[in-house]
């Protein structure tokens, strides 16, 4: 596995590869979903290259980007064991070479539920992605369902810029309590990792929305969304000062 932290010597090696590329962009601090993600890759290409790089763009409180957790070391042991190919690991300055002036935004379903808690957390998202996507050029690129209205923003815009990638969604990956996993449970307590439990066993429910928003307001969750959308039933909520996201099959 060969770490890559420079665009120039990235774009030079990506000239010499032959072969499917499969790519993973993550913010680092792995667990067993990303990795979930590395698996099909390596599984489904030729070379697998894995991203890490914490996007400050995408955050809309200093706070959450100052705590986000940064486990370096770890992550590229793990990533050298599934077989990644190369890992990409690009500074701030190098990837915003345009100090954040140009950016990729979406009016219509960004708005919509995350992006109407998050104020430019999907310009953030949209614009690292189309950045990583033309520096690493994929033929496959891997994304969670976990954050499923970005794997979908993502998806059309892929079709709206007409880029040749195919973007490859994969299932959820869960703590055996049910929830999701995520880099930012590592900063829920024990006890609050445990009661967050209660968010999927809720928003899996068949009860009606307004009964589940009830439950969970009376278990000390404070809300910032449950909606259905295209038959899934998405939601956000906040425990222990860490927001996590959900969203099921309805
Ligand atoms: P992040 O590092 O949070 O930006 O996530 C990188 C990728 O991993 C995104 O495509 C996420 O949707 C995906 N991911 C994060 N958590 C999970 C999970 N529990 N199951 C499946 N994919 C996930």
């Amino acid at each position: 596995m060969k770490t890559v932290s420079s665009i120039q010597e990235w774009k030079a090696i990506r000239k010499t590869l032959k072969g499917t590329i499969g790519f993973v962009p993550t913010m680092g601090a792995l667990h067993n979903g990303h990795l979930s993600l590395i698996k099909n890759s390596v599984k489904e290409n030729d070379i697998t290259v894995a991203s890490i790089f914490v996007n400050p763009t995408q955050f809309n409180r200093k706070d959450d980007l100052d705590n986000y957790p940064v486990t370096m070391e770890k992550d590229l042991e793990q990533l050298q064991k599934l077989k990644t190919d190369y890992v990409f690991t690009p500074s701030f300055d190098d990837i915003y070479c345009d100090q954040y002036r140009y950016k990729v935004s979406e009016n219509s379903f960004s708005k919509l539920l995350c992006g109407a808690h998050r104020p430019g957390h999907f310009d953030g998202v949209l614009t690292i992605v189309m950045k990583l996507f033309n520096i690493i050029r994929p033929d496959n690129a891997y994304f969670g369902e976990k954050d499923y209205q970005q794997l979908q923003l993502i998806k059309e815009m892929t079709h709206a810029f007409f880029l040749d990638i195919n973007i490859v969604a994969c299932p959820i990956i869960r703590e055996e309590s049910g929830l999701a996993m995520s880099s930012r449970n590592e900063r829920l307590s024990k006890q609050a990792r445990k009661h967050a439990a209660l968010f999927y066993r809720e928003l899996s429910s068949e009860r009606p929305i307004a009964e589940i928003c009830q439950k969970l307001q009376n278990e000390n969750f404070e809300i910032d969304y449950i909606e259905e959308h295209f038959g899934r039933r998405f939601g956000a909520v906040t425990i222990d000062n860490i927001r996590i996201i959900d969203n099921v099959k309805i």
